[in-house]
């Protein structure tokens, strides 16, 4: 058993100790909301968005990106467990800004070591071998904090799968003083408009018209 095994271990034990009443929750989020936030170790949802066992889900990634993936499960989260206000919450100081798609590749074609952050950016340490295979990968990095929170936001406004009675918000968290704000385009495109995402919804399904016969 490692070191870090052993610590987390305990500490669950501690924790089902004091679960009663938990052990009997339903299964659909009781608040109804959701979160799409960064896996930044120094981000705690259940803390920043004051989230008991039961309240929300938390959908993390690298970034809190709407990737295929984040969308898959945000997708779950309204269809089938009835979440209605979802939660776009990027941060200031996000590793995704420090690199490209072409770092990330040029690092590990070179080794899988973990690379190193200096001040001429990322260099990689490792003895290698390395592998090609992130040049198939998206990292969905980030140039501008409040860019990233509006591109994300209309991604999943303007989904397919996405009704528009869901409610979209953008925020930006703080990561010097646990503050979460609003990006307020991000706010506009994101909120819900029936009308407006109904509209997006049948214009990705419009049918190709049959060509008009020449007179
Ligand atoms: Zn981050």
């Amino acid at each position: 058993m490692t070191p870090i095994e052993k610590e987390l271990l305990a500490a669950n034990e501690t924790y089902a100790n004091g679960f009663g009443p938990k052990g009997q929750l339903p299964m659909p989020p009781a608040r109804r909301f959701a979160i799409l936030t960064c896996m930044d170790a120094r981000l705690d949802p259940a803390a920043f968005a004051g989230l008991r066992e039961g309240d929300a889900h938390v959908i993390r990634n690298a970034g809190g990106r709407a990737s295929d993936d984040a969308i898959r499960s945000l997708v779950i989260s309204h269809k089938l467990l009835g979440t209605d206000e979802w939660f776009v919450v990027h941060h200031t100081n996000c590793g995704m800004e420090t690199f490209t798609d072409e770092t990330m590749r040029a690092l590990c074609a070179r080794s899988l070591a973990t690379a190193q952050l200096g001040p001429d950016g990322w260099r990689d340490v490792g003895a290698g071998p390395g592998s090609n295979e992130a040049e198939f990968v998206d990292w969905l990095t980030i140039r501008d904090q409040a860019e990233s929170v509006v591109a994300d936001v209309r991604r999943l406004r303007f989904h397919p799968l996405v009704p528009g009675d869901v409610t979209i918000h953008g925020y930006l968290y703080d990561v010097r003083t646990g503050r979460l704000t609003e990006v307020a385009a991000a706010a506009r495109v994101g909120r819900a408009d029936v009308a407006e995402a109904e509209a997006a919804q049948d214009a990705a399904h419009v049918p190709v018209e049959p060509a008009q016969p020449s007179a």
